[in-house]
């Protein structure tokens, strides 16, 4: 007699539909993370999806005013258009198509994004945030520009890695998790498979045009969650399409998310709040945005983790 044959569980494949939010200058953006089914993926832990919109040259476009970070890297990742950085450590730094602006806020830092006095017209874009571990998130501020990333051409697929480790490419982008951040873009109609690393989760974001992930058309909007484990996936696509796939090593910390901060406790956010609102100089101070910064929003309920 055989034994029984034991079938692996089937992958997840999980559909999460991002909501719909609005940020500073009124922009619409959709939001895939956190959601309400899956708060992370790897140490990935916010995405904007914005655009594409045109601007009149006289719409004002992106206007985020100076606001703080703590406990994450801000990662901003253009398509079309152009974006102004600066930051309480002095930076200014326009960002464009194919270009990564990278912040690590640590313990603390201030920033404002804006679009730029005679801005193109067209603005699209993703904004991520990564939670720093325990051993970074203390650490002192930083920023840095990449406008050169590395380039991965196979399968008819042209992709760059804005962050981490995969298809055997590292980005220069300085990160404390084991993680990805691919931009694919489809440029043959085509199907094909594209090797994963196995110790990542994953999940595929569609940015425009058609594709499908295992088979199943893609929805605009919609985050799909892969899961661990796998060694591929499935990509299909009909004419010029673009995704971005994200991936890493699960993080194990107990990861809270309020407003614009990454920490671990309730005491932590309420504390941080106080010295946004105080003007401490932990957050330091954003010279040359014409405009207000950000007001905290109240905090008097205990915040749990996920
Ligand atoms: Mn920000």
């Amino acid at each position: 007699m055989s034994p029984p044959t034991v079938q692996p569980p089937p992958p997840v494949l999980e559909a999460l539909p991002a909501h719909e939010a609005t940020v500073g200058g009124g922009m619409l953006v959709r939001r895939a993370l956190p959601h309400r089914l899956r708060r992370r993926v790897g140490a990935w832990c916010f995405l904007d999806h914005y655009g594409p919109v045109t601007l009149a040259a006289q719409d004002a476009g992106m206007r985020v005013g100076p606001h703080p970070h703590m406990g994450l890297q801000t990662v901003s990742w253009l398509y079309e258009g152009a974006v102004l950085h600066r930051d309480s450590l002095g930076s200014l730094q326009l960002i464009e198509p194919g270009q990564l602006n990278l912040m690590t806020a640590g313990e603390g830092i201030s920033h404002a994004e804006e679009s730029p006095a005679g801005h193109p017209p067209g603005l699209h874009g993703l904004q991520f945030w990564i939670a720093l571990p325990e051993s970074r998130r203390h650490g002192t501020a930083a920023f840095d520009h990449h406008p050169k990333l590395p380039l991965i051409a196979r399968d008819g697929l042209a992709m760059t890695l804005i962050i981490g480790e995969a298809l055997g490419e590292r980005s220069p982008a300085k990160v404390y998790s084991d993680m990805a951040g691919l931009d694919i873009v489809c440029q043959d109609n085509g199907a094909r498979r594209l090797p994963l690393d196995p110790a990542f989760e994953h999940a595929l974001f569609l940015i425009e045009g058609e594709m499908t992930l295992e088979g199943q058309a893609m929805a605009p909007g919609t985050l799909y969650y892969l899961g661990l484990g796998r060694e591929s996936i499935a990509l299909g696509n009909r004419g010029h399409a673009r995704a971005f796939l994200l991936g890493g090593v699960p993080m194990q910390e107990d990861v809270l998310l309020w407003w614009n901060f990454v920490a671990r406790n309730t005491e932590e956010m309420q504390k941080a709040r106080a010295e946004w609102e105080s003007h401490a100089a932990r957050f330091g101070e954003v010279h040359g945005y014409a405009g207000p910064r950000l007001i905290a929003p109240e905090l008097s309920t205990r915040l749990k983790t996920r």
